[in-house]
């Protein structure tokens, strides 16, 4: 990696949005550089859905279809970790795992979130499978089967219901959420949820399948799939090596941004789930797509600026 060359946009994360920023900006002859350590969030599961034009395709497929879309802009891309960044000058110094260097005068931040998942055993190991968090990315492929949800928070509810959408047979495992209110049970009754009381123990399986919800008291329940509400917290050691804080949210904690991904650290920017906890493909590849076309407009202004001081300063001598 070179390191006396100093880019226009340093994007740290090569997922959905990091790459579709890195298209945008490549193609306004911006001098661009991915640093990316491969582990896009949705990588455990087989497919990703609602990607209009390439419906089901495997998550890795689809991002090294879009590397090479911003490579054959010019954007070189870094498999690899940042590790630190510093301030230095008026843009940034980015320090890679394993050595290297590099310089930007901005720095796009598009580094993901972490799913922190509930401390039930089977839940990990069947994550992305029959363990799902989202009707929108996963529902359709469970349709009309046993579905499990396990109450980890009040957002629960919100998930059995969206759940129930698709499945006649939902059950509510209230596990470690709080006690419904009056207005929930009859919610939960109404559409014919079922509700259980008790502790999850654990998830049951048998030759690599999910089978059962086990609780503490020793009844199981047969599922075909759980779904469950992770607590989502955004990679941010970056941001906050550069002074910056998570802001909390019921769903976990993210950096707050303008609309388009600009953050209160003058010089950075952010786009996808970083920022946009909810935030799926889609959704994190448009972010991309608007933080790239904001910091080219931001470098244009800086541009017009610095060529406006050139000429005055050439008309004085
Ligand atoms: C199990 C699962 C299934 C999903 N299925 C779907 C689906 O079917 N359809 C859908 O629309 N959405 C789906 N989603 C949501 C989808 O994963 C996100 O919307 C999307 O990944 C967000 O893109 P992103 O670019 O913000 O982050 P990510 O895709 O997570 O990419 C972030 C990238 O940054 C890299 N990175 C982080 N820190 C650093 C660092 N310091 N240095 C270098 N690189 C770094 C990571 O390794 C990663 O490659 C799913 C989510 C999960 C958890």
């Amino acid at each position: 990696m070179k390191t006396e060359q100093t880019h226009d946009v340093a994007i740290i994360g090569g997922g959905a949005a990091g790459l579709s920023a890195a298209v945008t900006l490549a193609r306004s002859l911006r001098s661009v550089v991915v640093v990316d350590a491969g582990e896009p969030r949705n990588a455990p599961s087989a497919g990703a859905h609602n990607v209009l034009g390439r419906e089901g395709i495997p998550p890795l497929e689809l991002l090294a279809a879009g590397r090479r879309e911003a490579e054959q802009y010019g954007a070189e891309v870094h498999s690899g970790r940042a590790e630190s960044v510093r301030r230095c000058g008026d843009g940034f110094e980015v320090h890679l795992a394993g050595g290297g260097t590099l310089h930007a005068r901005r720095l796009l931040l598009a580094t993901g979130l972490i799913d922190e998942l509930p401390d039930v055993p089977g839940v990990r190991g069947f994550w992305g499978e029959s363990v799902l968090h989202c009707p929108y990315c996963h529902g359709w492929e469970v349709r009309g089967q046993r579905i499990g949800v396990l109450g980890t928070s009040p957002l629960s509810v919100h998930q059995a219901l969206l759940f129930r959408q698709l499945s006649d047979d939902v059950t509510l495992f209230l596990h470690t959420m709080p006690e419904p209110d009056d207005e929930t049970w009859e919610q939960l009754f109404a559409l014919d949820i079922q509700v259980v009381n008790g502790t999850v123990q654990r998830l049951g399986s048998g030759n690599g399948v999910l089978q059962t919800v086990v609780l503490e008291d020793g009844h199981e329940f047969e599922v075909d799939a759980v779904a469950v509400g992770p607590r989502v917290v955004a990679r941010a050691d970056l941001y906050e090596q550069l002074g910056g804080a998570l802001t909390e949210h019921p769903m976990g904690a993210f950096i707050e941004a303008g609309p388009m991904g600009r953050t209160e650290i003058p010089g950075v920017w952010t786009a996808g789930n970083v920022n946009d906890l909810p935030a799926m493909v889609s959704v994190s590849s448009g972010a991309g797509v608007m933080a790239g076309a904001a910091i080219n407009a931001d470098l244009v202004a800086e541009d017009a600026r610095t060529a406006v001081e050139l000429r005055r300063s050439l008309s004085r001598t």
